[in-house]
């Protein structure tokens, strides 16, 4: 998973949110949320990484959630488990990552942001994850390998930090 900003560092894409003092969530500051695209051309796991960091500290990630953005359906032909493909369209924390205390906080607001219905997030990641893939050049076999060893993959390398 590749951080979207590094790859197109001009776009000033990253959604922020800013906390106030009284908040029931998180604490007082300017929270990122930094989206990550799979970096393997040969897969279509329609999925986005989000770490989220405060913004005076993007060293220490507070939560790193992912997001299948695509239909259970798909993820069920994918995967081949209706269980997974169920997994895959809640966002839920990324099993390789470590996450803060406040990594629940940090889920329940992306739950809340992709859910939305006046919030265009779900859609800018489907297309944001589209443009990321065409820098990936075609798949090596004429199209899309249907693997979910990506995945495991994902995770495993998700253990770096969005600076790395
Ligand atoms: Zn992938």
């Amino acid at each position: 998973m590749i951080a979207y900003i590094d790859r197109f560092p001009d776009e000033h894409g990253t959604r922020s949110i800013e906390v106030s003092p009284g908040s029931p969530f998180l604490f007082p500051g300017t929270f990122h949320f930094f989206e990550h695209y799979c970096n393997d051309p040969d897969c279509d796991c329609r999925t986005v990484l989000i770490v989220v960091c405060e913004a005076t500290d993007t060293s220490k990630p507070l939560a790193a959630i992912v997001w299948g953005f695509d239909w259970a359906d798909y993820y069920q032909k994918w995967m081949a488990d209706e269980e997974s493909a169920h997994w895959m369209v809640a966002a839920h924390f990324a099993p390789e990552w470590p996450q803060s205390d406040w990594a629940q906080d940090c889920l329940d607001m992306v739950r809340a942001m992709v859910t939305h219905d006046g919030d265009d997030w779900d859609a800018q990641i489907a297309e944001r994850y589209r443009k990321y893939k065409a820098t990936l050049g075609p798949p090596s076999q004429g199209g899309h390998a249907a693997t979910p060893l990506c995945l495991k993959d994902v995770y495993i390398r998700g253990e770096s930090t969005p600076e790395d």
